[in-house]
């Protein structure tokens, strides 16, 4: 399901926060949400950053009070984020859930294609300028999930006798799909990175929704219909899924 986040700032308001903990220094990103009853804070995990949501009627006196109030929370979450792995030559990419080694390829043509070396290493290699290797990493990944999702939507579909209009690959970083009551699907790329039966799963979940627009017990009977693995892929996206939010990101 779609939920649009209806934000305004007002024009003469910071949009970041400077919040001193100890020694460091934080810089919060603020926003207000229309609907929030509360100032709430959050880590968003691909851009390293603290978030803190207010309430229309909040002010930002309040806001950081609130936030150096929890500035404690704040360095603690920010410093157990797991470590960036930026899509340079020597990293290593899960493919589909598989260990893939970036190997730069600089005078042969082509993109970006696997290969498996006689030590049965899989590596990811990549054409062109040293300087696009990030860029054409993610293009490739942005590429093959768009084809995988296509496919296991397609399939899902044709089972629940729906029609998909729109199928988009994002960058979103809070959901790992959703689903307007108008036939569009989203997802987040970095489903690509995680076992096939994983994405599988989200795309059966979303697909799911053309016939039940909510999370009812009735909406759960579909998508255990048609995906067996829904149990296995919901635990994997609990315990492995937020390490997905590392990958293509700088320190
Ligand atoms: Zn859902």
């Amino acid at each position: 399901m779609a939920t649009r986040a209806l934000l305004y700032r007002r024009p003469y308001e910071p949009s970041t926060l400077l919040i001193k903990h100890g020694s460091q220094v934080f810089a919060i990103r603020v926003r207000r949400h229309r609907r929030a009853r509360r100032y709430t804070l959050r880590i968003h995990p691909t851009d390293r950053e603290a978030i803190l949501t207010m309430p229309p009627r909040g002010t930002i006196a309040e806001a950081k009070e609130f936030a150096q109030l929890h500035g404690g929370w704040i360095a603690a979450r920010l410093g157990r984020l797991p470590k960036a792995a930026p899509f340079h030559p020597g990293a290593v990419v899960p493919l589909r859930g598989t260990p893939h080694r970036i190997v730069h390829r600089a005078g042969e043509r082509g993109t970006v294609w696997t290969e498996t070396r006689d030590s049965g290493e899989k590596i990811l290699c990549v054409a062109g300028g040293f300087d696009h290797v990030d860029r054409r990493v993610h293009d490739y990944l942005k590429r093959e999930a768009r084809r995988d999702l296509q496919k296991a939507a397609q399939i899902y579909a044709a089972e629940l006798g729906v029609r998909v209009k729109r199928l988009s690959i994002r960058d979103q970083s809070s959901r790992w799909g959703s689903c307007t009551s108008a036939g569009s699907l989203s997802f987040s790329w970095r489903l690509i990175l995680a076992p096939p039966y994983v994405l599988d799963y989200l795309a059966a979940h979303e697909v799911a929704h053309l016939v039940e627009m909510n999370h009812s017990p009735r909406f759960w009977k579909v998508v255990g219909r048609i995906c067996p693995s829904q149990e296995r892929a919901k635990k994997w996206l609990d315990t492995c899924g937020n390490d997905l939010h590392r990958y293509g990101i700088e320190d």
